[in-house]
């Protein structure tokens, strides 16, 4: 027997619990919140790979209405975050209504009966509305590198880090230089006895601003609040100006370059590492990654940087073209996430059996997909960004959200117009390539067909002011059948 209930959320990162948090305060309490782990948290619950930081100041990576006055850095870790995101579900009252364990399976669009029919690896659900806040950064992406699977030690994506894990006397393999690897390496490299970083492509890794928040400045946030909202209020405008570059004038970037180079000169002296690590493509283009001892790390005399190609992997070794065997003990894949081809995408069915894989292109506001009725996607396409806070976004989609359910109460479910969200995409791909995410390198933001269906591109304010209000002309009302 299916549990009926209005409104069933997938996942219980910060789109799901927002979205509970939103619903309940607009009056909505018929909620159940499906998350396949044991606890909350999202991508903040897995990524517990030692080093894990967020590059976003912490004042604006937490949802605007629950400040936390107790941030102990400017940037949050892993395990500030994570516990940031279980206090939430604890202080408002959300845990009753999650269901752990419970792996969304399939959910489909039963256009007669008008719900949503879910099933999970514990029992069936048949809602009325469908939420699906199932994150961006959630599924692991393995390489598909000949002979991994015959590596006889430990392989370990830098998302599903074990825990029992020792890096002590090992020799260890990092495959990838992106934002999860380059807190990697120096968080490991004191501890083993050789690291060797597989690099394929360079990335502008800039200063990183985070320092310890005083004990005066928490006692500050908690008797006078409005000074942690001043510095939120500054945080986000710092980063709002980037769009001028990243989007409006990728040129004047070129003037940030200098700064990334004075960065790597003052860590590496020696000129062939600094060649290897010099990117070949506007900064910007991809993610700008942030620290302050990944270039020294790689001067220790315990680490080696690889550029060649990786040709395979046998039972104890890294092999790079040309032959040259590279031992290892362990290999930890830093290896990203399938952003756009998530599988969670093929288990979203809306009507005519059309999954949200085959339709993810033509989100309207990031947030709603022709032919899913009644279906919310958090953090959907075209809603990330290279420069500033998701939960901003977040909160953006939740008010539309909020506002679509109001509007549509009267039991008729909405589908949106097919035109609009059309023409939404072809403003947004019109757009896309004259920033500086299409400015000519590969990266996680284009899909196997070179389209960005990632990134948002524009003020974050402009996202904001889109989504304020549903607007009843741009969906059509669906009848039973
Ligand atoms: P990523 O940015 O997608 O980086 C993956 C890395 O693996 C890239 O360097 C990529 O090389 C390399 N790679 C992939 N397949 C490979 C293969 N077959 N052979 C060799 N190299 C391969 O993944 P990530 O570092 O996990 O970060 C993903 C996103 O998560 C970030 O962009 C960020 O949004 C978020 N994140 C944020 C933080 C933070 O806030 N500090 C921390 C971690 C993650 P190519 O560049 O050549 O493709």
């Amino acid at each position: 027997m299916a549990t009926d209930i209005t409104f069933a959320i997938i996942g219980t990162g910060f789109g799901g619990l927002g979205a509970a948090i939103a619903l309940r305060r607009a009056g909505y309490r018929d909620l159940v919140l499906l998350e396949r782990a044991a606890d909350v948290g999202g991508t903040w619950r897995d990524n517990t790979y030692p080093g894990c930081r967020c590059d976003v100041q912490s004042n604006l990576y937490s949802f605007s209405f629950a400040p936390n006055p107790d941030w102990t850095q400017t940037y949050p870790s892993q395990p500030e975050l994570r516990d940031y995101l279980r206090d939430i579900a604890a202080r408002y009252g959300l845990r009753p209504d999650i269901r752990f364990g419970h792996d969304v399976t399939a959910a489909r669009w039963d256009g007669e009966a008008q719900r949503w029919l879910i099933t999970t690896s514990q029992g069936e659900f048949r809602a009325r509305y469908l939420i699906a806040a199932t994150g961006a950064l959630a599924e692991p992406s393995r390489p598909a590198i000949p002979g991994l699977d015959r590596f006889a030690g430990t392989v370990m994506h830098s998302a599903q880090w074990d825990p029992a894990w020792s890096a002590d006397g090992q020799r260890v393999a990092v495959i990838g230089t992106g934002s999860s690897a380059i807190q990697i390496v120096p968080a490991l490299v004191d501890q083993v006895r050789s690291l060797t970083l597989f690099q394929r492509t360079p990335a502008y890794v800039m200063p990183h601003g985070n320092r310890p928040v005083t004990r005066r400045a928490r006692l500050l946030y908690r008797r006078l609040p409005l000074t942690q909202s001043a510095l939120r209020v500054a945080a986000y405008w710092s980063r709002e100006i980037l769009v001028l570059g990243f989007v409006l004038r990728p040129g004047i970037l070129r003037r940030a370059e200098g700064l990334w180079r004075r960065h790597l000169e003052a860590a590496v002296a020696d000129p062939g590492l600094r060649e290897r690590l010099t990117p070949r493509y506007r900064l910007g283009c991809k993610r700008v990654l942030l620290s302050n001892d990944f270039y020294p790390a790689l001067t220790a005399p315990r680490a080696a940087l690889v550029t060649d190609a990786i040709a395979e992997v046998t039972a104890d070794a890294v092999v790079t073209a040309g032959g040259t065997r590279h031992e290892a003990d362990t290999i930890i894949l830093a290896t990203g996430f399938k952003v756009t081809d998530n599988p969670v995408h093929e288990r979203i069915a809306g009507r005519g059996g059309q999954t949200l894989a085959a339709a993810f292109g033509q989100t309207y506001l990031g947030t709603v997909v022709p032919g899913f009725p009644n279906f919310f996607q958090l953090a959907g396409a075209n809603t990330g960004l290279g420069h500033s806070s998701m939960i901003y976004m977040i909160e953006s989609q939740l008010a539309f959200v909020v506002d679509a359910v109001r509007a549509t109460g009267d039991g008729t479910p909405r589908d949106v117009r097919p035109d609009v969200a059309a023409a939404w995409n072809r403003r947004l791909q019109r757009k896309l390539p004259g920033t500086v995410w299409g400015s000519g390198c590969s990266s996680w933001y284009l899909d196997a067909a070179g389209r960005n269906l990632t990134l948002w591109p524009g003020f974050t304010f402009t996202f904001r002011r889109r989504t304020r209000r549903f607007r009843p002309r741009d969906f059509v009302r669906l009848h039973p059948g």
